[in-house]
């Protein structure tokens, strides 16, 4: 069957976990695996560009049993070929392209094209990631505020009008269950922007109070959490949007997301300095605790 010519629809930006869909197209892949491709699903894939959020874990049924998705990253399609993960050649949205979720699974389960699908994933792990996606985003905004008064020239600024400095300085950032690790890297082009990496550095420990302080009191709040899609289709840009008590902030994201702060009943980072070939990068790890 042809390649499909529309990006994959996809539900997990509000929140779904379960989901009906059709087999579009299945390619067969090295060591016995196999891309499934649906015109829609509640199964989060690997971003391409900005790795961030892990792959859900989810299992597909059909009327003769069920199959793990091993893994599910988002795959490009011209009509002629489909590309998976790393080797997808263009950039998401490209003009011409469909983007695709890209269920990995093994061939333990027959699967044909045409077929109707079950979808379920694992809402226990997707809680998890959903929590610790939102924390990273709000230690990110806390972080930018409590580093606000270190540059010396205009930077472009956060949703909340500060310098954005997770933005600037950001060079990798991985979500965990309930938490997340982000690494910033201090160096000469961060400097030559205008920000002081050496007050930083020297004020960590203070900074990273600043930042739990700050939290604290949005976690207290309860704000609501949601995230906005302009479209269905996986390559829509969407916004995370929080309503803090301060005014609403949002962040440009293509994960998942709690609904509501209440949800959780702290949130809290720590701050550690390394340096990584003559570079200082700050570490930021963000622990949420969620309520029982
Ligand atoms: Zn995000």
């Amino acid at each position: 069957m042809t390649l499909p010519s529309i990006d994959t629809v996809v539900t997990f930006p509000s929140g779904a976990l379960e989901g009906t869909a059709t087999i579009l197209h299945i390619e067969n892949l090295d060591g016995g695996k196999r891309a499934v491709l649906l015109d829609s699903t509640p199964c989060h894939p690997v971003d391409l560009a900005w790795p961030d959020q892990p792959a859900d874990a989810a299992e597909l049924r059909t009327e003769s049993g069920t199959t793990s998705v091993l893994d599910c990253v988002v795959g490009a399609t011209d009509g002629q070929s489909l590309h998976i993960g790393a080797d997808v050649p263009v950039r998401k949205g490209a003009e011409g392209w469909a983007f695709v979720a890209a269920h990995i699974v093994d061939g333990s389960l027959p699967l044909v094209e045409g077929q109707a699908i079950t979808i379920s994933v694992n809402g226990e792990f997707r809680a998890a990631l959903s929590a610790g996606h939102t924390g990273c985003h709000l230690a990110s905004l806390a972080l930018n505020a409590e580093v606000a008064g270190l540059w010396k020239k205009d930077v472009p600024l956060d949703s909340a009008g500060n310098p954005n400095f997770d933005a600037q300085a950001i060079d990798r950032s991985l979500i965990t269950e309930n938490g997340s690790l982000d690494e910033y890297r201090l160096g000469k082009s961060l400097r030559r922007k205008g920000f002081d990496t050496e007050a930083l550095l020297g004020k960590l420990a203070e900074t990273q109070e600043g930042i739990n302080r700050t939290l604290a009191t949005w976690v207290a709040a309860g704000s609501r959490v949601h995230v906005e899609a302009p479209a269905p289709d996986l390559s829509a840009r969407r916004l995370w949007v929080a309503d803090l008590p301060d005014g609403t902030v949002s962040i440009p994201c293509g994960g998942t997301h709690l609904s509501s702060l209440s949800e959780l009943s702290s949130i809290n980072v720590a701050l550690t300095a390394t340096v990584d070939g003559g570079t200082p990068v700050v570490r930021m790890t963000t622990r949420c605790v969620v309520v029982q």
